[in-house]
């Protein structure tokens, strides 16, 4: 499911564990419905840390709605998700939703949080998906240039002030795709995937059929590698 762990790489930078992982998604729902069954998968072997970056707060169809509290119960419903599927760790970043962009200070906030959390895998949207959402595009193509920041030590010299060295991530995941070349068998946990997802209560009645969409896909996608359900991903050494 990685590729090898080397102790220490050629460039004298420890790579984090193998078995540390960060999913880093525009919305509250963005892990579960992309990875969920994946992420169920490794929290018994190993960390998953989520990044979540807009709290999805314009996510309603009700126009009475308050966008507070709509980001407020969409943070609870992200955290009992992510506590379901054993994460140990959720992170709210809290970009506008509908208008994230891969601003500067985005980079640097991604860059702080892998030199932290020493993930050997990190796992995000595909940018260059055909289905794409702005924030999922947005998002995306700022965690890749934050595994460069976090990776060199010439970028923002006070992160080393404030204690934080270069790391060198090991492998990103893009997901969802049409350019899979890996896939997670997630047979075993494929109904804890649905569990979580119906866990975003809030979302459910935007997404209709959500269900055998969902199935769809795991299907579609477990049967590129000969399996029952699983999660694609295009794999990128880092
Ligand atoms: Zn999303």
């Amino acid at each position: 499911m990685t590729g090898q762990l080397s102790p220490k790489d050629t460039r004298g930078y420890m790579r984090g564990s193998a078995k540390n992982r960060m999913i880093i998604m525009a919305h509250p729902d963005d892990p579960e419905l992309s990875c969920g069954g994946s992420i169920a998968l490794w929290s018994e072997r190993g960390r998953v840390c989520n990044v979540i970056v807009s709290c999805g707060e314009k996510g309603t169809w009700d126009r009475k709605a308050s966008p507070l509290l709509v980001a407020e119960k969409r943070e609870k419903e992200a955290r009992k998700a992510a506590r379901y599927l054993g994460v140990e760790r959720i992170v709210f970043l809290r970009h506008p939703d509908g208008e994230i962009s891969s601003v500067k200070t985005l980079k640097i906030e991604l860059a702080a949080l892998v030199r932290k959390l020493k993930p050997y895998t990190i796992v995000t949207h595909d940018p260059w998906s055909r289905y794409f959402h702005p924030d999922h595009r947005a998002t995306a193509q700022a965690v890749i240039e934050a595994i460069m920041i976090a990776r060199d030590w010439h970028f923002y010299p006070f992160l080393l002030e404030i204690g934080l060295k270069p790391h060198r991530a090991g492998e990103l995941l893009l997901g969802i795709t049409e350019n899979c070349n890996h896939v997670v068998d997630i047979t075993t946990t494929y109904r804890k995937k649905i569990r979580a997802i119906a866990m975003h209560k809030s979302q459910l009645g935007q997404l209709p059929d959500w269900q055998k969409r969902v199935r769809d896909r795991v299907a579609s996608d477990g049967s590129l590698a000969g399996y029952k359900y699983g999660e694609g991903f295009f794999k990128m050494r880092v």
